[in-house]
């Protein structure tokens, strides 16, 4: 089969195959996600050509939450280096809970990962600004380079968030506490809970996995999202942490590296070729999209995608001009 073709085929037949899936919960901890209608589902995969496969709601836009942390890894590690970095922030799993306290007990306050909430507080805090606002927009400029185009905030989902996040701030203290946070606590706070109330689509969240998979360069725009040299250090740590306490069987099951959201978002990254996100609110006890796990799941098993896979992939990666014209 032709490689556009099989990555269209597969797309749709993920769809198919999980759109009636049950099972799950939308996130309830955040107001404004526990509305949402759960039934919604998109799937897309951008290769590093920059071609576009969708099936679903793909184009409906939705919370980027956890997500946003793979953004603010990216933009401290740009700005301080990957060696000092990984002495700030951390660089390995904590296997417990994303908002853990105990996470931080256990290694003297010290957060491990930029990916779960006390090391994405961190990471936001060491990205150079003059103030909290400056912070904030030098971020949603990093989020709407890597997504391609000038994503916005939800005010619904902001208010939601800052008026429920005590638990986020108690974080913030303790880091600050320990000497891991770069900037006055509660403005870092304020600007970490921002980010994750950013609105992207599924489509935006397949760019941004792409921008991963081209080396930093976002293939619809061509823009450098993030140094070349950075990106497998980011692949790294999302294979470690990217789907909180199932990082490790996502890895072994499916063997991609990706990240998800309590929004439902979820993308999965194949180095030099394409990522593929999906999204659906129903979140399952760990807080990773039922029917987006799945999706990618069966996309990654039908086109051979695991980086840890002998063998050829049915999708060999081409550049656009000669993907579309395979099938002339
Ligand atoms: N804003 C959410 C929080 O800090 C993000 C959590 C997530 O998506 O894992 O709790």
């Amino acid at each position: 089969m032709l490689a556009s073709d099989a990555i269209a085929t597969a797309v749709a037949n993920a769809w198919i195959q999980a759109k009636d899936t049950s099972g799950g919960a939308n996130a309830n901890y955040i107001p404004a996600l526990a509305t949402v209608d759960p039934t919604l589902f998109g799937i897309s995969v951008v290769t590093t050509g920059g071609d576009t496969f969708t099936a679903g709601d793909a184009t409906v836009e939705f919370a980027i939450e956890s997500i946003s942390k793979v953004v603010s890894m990216a933009l401290a590690m740009d700005a301080i280096g990957a060696e000092e970095f990984h002495g700030k922030v951390g660089t390995d799993p904590t296997g417990l809970p994303f908002n853990s306290v105990m996470a931080l007990a256990l290694h003297g306050n010290k957060p491990m990962s930029a990916l779960v909430n006390a090391g994405a507080m961190s990471a936001t805090s060491l990205i150079p600004a003059e103030s909290a606002e400056h912070r904030w927009v030098t971020i949603l400029e990093g989020q709407s380079t890597f997504a391609g185009r000038q994503l916005t905030l939800s005010d619904m989902i902001n208010d939601s968030e800052q008026a429920t996040n005590a638990h986020n701030k108690g974080i913030a203290w303790l880091l600050q506490a320990a000497g891991y946070l770069h900037a006055d606590p509660m403005g870092v706070c304020d600007v970490y809970t921002r980010q994750c109330s950013t609105l992207i689509t599924t489509t935006d969240l397949a760019v941004i996995g792409a921008t991963l998979a081209n080396g930093g360069i976002n293939p619809t725009t061509q823009h450098q999202a993030v140094t070349a040299d950075n990106v497998p250090h980011i692949l790294a740590e999302m294979t470690m942490e990217g789907l909180y306490e199932s990082s490790g069987d996502w890895a072994y099951s499916v063997g991609l590296p990706g990240k998800s959201g309590v929004g439902g978002g979820l993308v999965a990254v194949v180095p030099g070729v394409l990522a593929i996100a999906a999204y659906s609110p129903p979140l399952d006890e760990r807080g990773n999209s039922v029917r987006a796990q799945q999706a990618i799941t069966q996309i990654t098993r039908t086109l051979n995608l695991s980086l840890y896979r002998n063998g050829p992939r049915t999708v060999i990666p081409e550049p656009a001009s000669v993907l579309t014209t395979i099938g002339d």
